[in-house]
Order: structure tokens, then sequence, then C-alpha cells
């Protein structure tokens, strides 16, 4: 089956960049979430981000405009049901996805693929409670969605081989490079980046550094472009703490237990860069650290 239209439930920081790589690349894209005023920014900044693509010469003013032009939001998941390939992009909770796809079965086609691009969560565990779980699969993109060269393509116990074949060609059709993943917590990339975070935490927590010291000690002494307490703040620490937990639990080991201070700083509300204030506080001309 030919994928021409994309459904992109959720539109976060994740759910706006995959609707404007898929627009860019010639796929209708419609985009839902519970919140008008997230689906207005979102079309706001991908129409920002397209234009600071055409003013380095990545796009074309034409590109652009065909691009807007594809994408289409709505509040009503059902609409979501007569796309080919609905990609779920919505808050890393389980049973926030579990009751989106309970949701929007009912008014699925038959042969539309179903994808989630959670960082952790079990594919296989999310593909048992739909109707075809052969036709289920994690679809991971890197954030900034545009920037970022992987996806990690990652099938359930179930996932049937025409449908793997179908995401390889989508991933080669947004010029991305795809690395494959068995269905284990977490996969690959957050498998070994959120312990490194954690530990960040940690070491922060302890005292050994402070916010400053041990971002630059990982960016000058091992070239990470970012340090991993900035680098947390921009994934959403909310985010990195959902996935510590599908570590510990997913693999009882406490080596994964998520540091208190980052369950500190969920609890309140310092999320990183999406609420203005995490590691560092964003709220003023420049990043402060928080400690
Ligand atoms: P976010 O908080 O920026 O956005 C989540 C969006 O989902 C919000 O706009 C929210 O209103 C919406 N939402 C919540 N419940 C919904 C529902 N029932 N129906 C429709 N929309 C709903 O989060 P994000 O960073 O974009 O993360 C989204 C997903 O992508 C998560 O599964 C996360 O693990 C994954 N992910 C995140 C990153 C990252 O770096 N942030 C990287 C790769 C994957």
């Amino acid at each position: 089956m030919a994928i021409q239209s994309v459904g992109v439930i959720g539109a976060g920081q994740m759910g706006n960049g995959i609707a404007h790589v898929f627009a860019l690349a010639g796929y209708d894209v419609l985009m839902t979430d519970i919140s008008q005023e997230a689906l207005d920014k979102a079309v706001a900044l991908i129409d920002k981000n397209i234009e600071r693509q055409v003013s380095r010469g990545k796009a074309t003013a034409e590109d652009k405009a065909a691009a807007m032009g594809r994408i289409k939001t709505t509040l009503k998941l059902a609409d979501l049901g007569k796309t080919d390939l609905v990609i779920e992009a919505a808050t890393e909770r389980e049973t926030v996805k579990q009751a989106i796809f309970e949701d929007l079965l009912p008014h699925l086609k038959h042969d539309t693929i179903l994808t989630s691009n959670t960082s952790s969560i079990s594919i296989t565990r999310l593909a048992s409670r739909t109707d075809r779980p052969e036709k289920f699969m994690g679809f991971h993109f890197m954030n900034p969605v545009p920037v970022m060269q992987l996806v990690e393509l990652i099938r359930g116990i179930a996932t049937d081989e025409p449908t793997y074949q179908a995401l390889v060609e989508v991933v080669e059709r947004i010029g991305k490079t795809a690395a494959s993943a068995e269905d284990f917590p977490a996969f690959i990339v957050n498998r070994i980046l959120m312990p490194m975070i954690n530990e960040a935490v940690y070491t922060l927590y302890e005292g050994v550094g402070n916010v400053k010291s041990i971002d630059s000690a990982m960016k000058l002494g091992t070239n990470h472009p970012m340090g991993p307490l900035e680098l947390a703040d921009f994934i959403g620490l909310d985010t990195c703490l959902a996935i510590m937990n599908v570590l510990h639990e997913g693999l009882a080991d406490t080596k994964y237990r998520p540091c208190p201070l980052l369950t500190k700083y969920v609890e309140a509300g310092w999320l990183g860069r999406k609420t203005g204030r995490g590691f560092y506080d964003y709220r003023g001309e420049e990043p402060v650290p928080t400690r």
C-alpha cells in the first residue's frame, strides 16, 4: 500500500517536527491534539522553522508554500481514521497512549499502519491492545525532528514484514536513516542516553559538580555538543523521568532508579525549556543555572 496521508497525534515538540518533515516530503498531514492552542502554536512554529530552512537555502519558498498547504489540523481524533499511517506523539504516559488508540480504532481504515513515537514504552504491549498488532510499530524520531537524521524502527513481537518494509520506505522518502531496534525498554538510543542523563542528575544531587561544571565537563571533556543537563531540559524532564521509570520497572535493575532530584524538578513543574525552567532558568535573556 502506498502511503500518502499521515495522521499525527499530539502537536507538542515532537508532533510539530514530525508534521513539518512529512509535509515537506510531500505527504498530506492531519495533526490532532486535545488543545487548540497546541495545534495553533505547532502550525506557527512549523511555518517559522521551514522559513528558516528557506533562508538557509535548504528549501524553496515554493516548497514551503506547498508543505504548509498540506498540513491540516483537527481536534477530532476520529478524523485521523482515514489516513494511511498514524504516528502517535502524545505525552509519554502509557494510559494516555492506550486511551488514544482505543478511541481511534473504531474509525480506522482496515489497512492503516499504527505507530507510536514513544521513547520507551513497550510496542508489543501497546500493539496488543489494538485490533492490528501486525500493523503496529515503534517509530521513534529524535528531537528536533527536522534536524536529527536518525529514526529508530521498533518491531513489536507481532509486527509483520510488509509493515516494517513500508516504514523503511517512508524513512527513505523523508530523507532520514533508520536503525532497527528490538522491543525492549527504551530501545537503543534512550537505553544508553537516559542513564547518562540520570547519572548527571545524581552527580548534581550529590554535589560532585554544579549545573555549569557538569555540562562544561561533558561538552569539553567528551565532545558532546550539549551538556547532559542542558539536553535533559531540551528533551523535557517529565519525559526523562518517564523513560527512567520504564527502564527501572521494565528491567527490574536498581541501576536505573530515577534520581530523586529529577523527580523533584518534575514535581515542581520545572520541566525544562518547554515550561521556561528546568536545570536552567530560560525566562531571561540567557539561560541561568538553577543549582
Ligand atoms: P510534549 O509535552 O511537547 O507534547 C505532547 C503533546 O501531546 C501536547 O501538545 C499534549 O497536549 C498532547 N496530548 C496529550 N494527550 C493527548 C491526547 N489524548 N490526544 C492528543 N494529544 C494529546 O511532548 P513531546 O516531547 O512532543 O513528546 C511526545 C512523545 O514523543 C512522547 O511519547 C515522548 O516520549 C516522545 N519523544 C520525545 C522526545 C523528546 O526529546 N522530547 C524525543 C523522541 C520521542
